[in-house]
């Protein structure tokens, strides 16, 4: 049977607001640089074609950033309208040159994460398949951890309860957050999580990137004793050199790159060697294109893999990468979505729904405060 253009038809661009239950701190709270977090920025694309398929994307943004997010595929959203959805590539780059101005990484190629995420999960829905499976899986399921029960605004007592309880559903690592003004502190914390939960569960410290080199040289020497997965951003987002020192001169991993907003500047680390284990965020790099292209160089530097937040893409998207990866378990975008991701036995298991396999609930809807539409509905 011969393949038969298809061409978009449809697209609305929503942007939400998602309000957390309890006010978040990590340490940049705590060294006084952000205010506790109490709701995340959703930019939502729903792409429909002449031949009736559909597909859904989104982005997001914590804090600041949403607002900006939404007006930029406001403005040049409609550049995909009767273009074939499956020529993902040609699209992405006809956006980029629509938007050139504003450049090729941060608010720019995040708004555009949500088309180019869109135009997967159409794609894949199209062939049948739940995305992981259309990209080329390597595995059915993937090792999850907790990071939602260790924020630095709970205590140890509901840090420890909050661990036993992700254990019990299924969930197989326990990451919790350090980096308070006062390092004994975090030591405590840490080695009350080991205690309680054992020398064999999977345990990771965050730090969020507030110590300088001496501190994360100090304590992660300190932190050695506890045999963690990994330590997490110790230092700033963009400091490769300092974390390739760190690297080199610790026996526990380092894992960083959630706020690095492209491929190019994750390219920075993987050049220094600043890592063990690269963190890329689908949304935050560009979208679900840019984020392969960077686990292809990840996996030519012999890095492993940890994407972060947004388990609804990455999921999909660690499945298929080569080395045994770890993917974030958030439940904080639930009540986005009428379907729920399964763990079990320390796993998170591949959805068999095509695509992404989502659907905005009646709750995300509520909580649009606008949208824009293009084409013809
Ligand atoms: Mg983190």
């Amino acid at each position: 049977m011969n393949y038969t253009p298809d061409a978009i038809r449809h697209v609305k661009f929503s942007t939400a607001r998602l309000p957390l239950a309890t006010p978040i701190s990590d340490a940049k709270v705590f060294t006084g640089r952000q205010k506790p977090m109490t709701e995340v920025a959703f930019l939502f694309a729903e792409i429909t074609t002449e031949q009736g398929h559909e597909g859904l994307g989104f982005s997001y943004s914590k804090r600041g950033g949403g607002p900006a997010q939404f007006a930029h595929v406001k403005e040049i959203g409609e550049t995909i309208i009767g273009e074939d959805p499956n020529d993902i590539a040609k699209l992405y780059t006809k956006l980029l040159w629509a938007g050139a101005s504003v450049g090729r990484s941060g608010v720019a190629t995040q708004a555009l994460a949500a088309i180019d995420n869109a135009l997967y999960d159409l794609k894949s829905k199209r062939a049948g398949l739940p995305l992981a499976k259309f990209l080329g899986a390597h595995r059915d399921s993937v090792r999850t951890y907790n990071t939602s029960g260790g924020f630095l605004n709970a205590s140890i007592e509901e840090v420890k309860d909050r661990a036993t309880q992700s254990i019990e559903e299924g969930i197989g690592g326990i990451k919790i957050k350090v980096g308070l003004p006062d390092s004994k502190e975090d030591l405590r914390r840490v080695a009350a999580v080991r205690e309680h939960i054992g020398p064999d569960v999977p345990l990771m410290v965050d730090a969020n990137q507030q110590w300088d080199r001496a501190t994360a040289l100090r304590m992660g020497r300190r932190l050695e004793e506890f045999d963690l997965v990994w330590i997490e951003e110790p230092l700033d987002a963009y400091d490769a050199e300092g974390h390739a020192q760190l690297a080199a001169a610790l026996d526990t991993p380092i894992a960083t790159g959630e706020m690095l907003a492209s491929v190019a500047e994750h390219e920075r680390l993987i050049e220094a060697r600043a890592c063990d284990i690269i963190q890329p965020d689908a949304p935050r790099v560009g979208g679900i294109t840019q984020f392969m292209r960077l686990a292809t160089l990840a996996d030519q530097a012999g890095l492993d893999l940890a994407p972060h937040f947004a388990m609804e893409i990455h999921l999909h998207l660690a499945a298929t990468y080569p080395r045994e990866p770890w993917v974030e378990h958030f439940d904080w975008l639930d009540p986005l979505f009428n379907e729920r991701l399964e763990t079990q036995g320390g796993r998170m298991l591949l959805p068999n729904r095509p695509g992404l396999g989502f659907s905005l609930s009646d709750q995300a809807r509520a909580w649009t405060t606008e949208t824009v539409e293009f084409g013809k509905a």
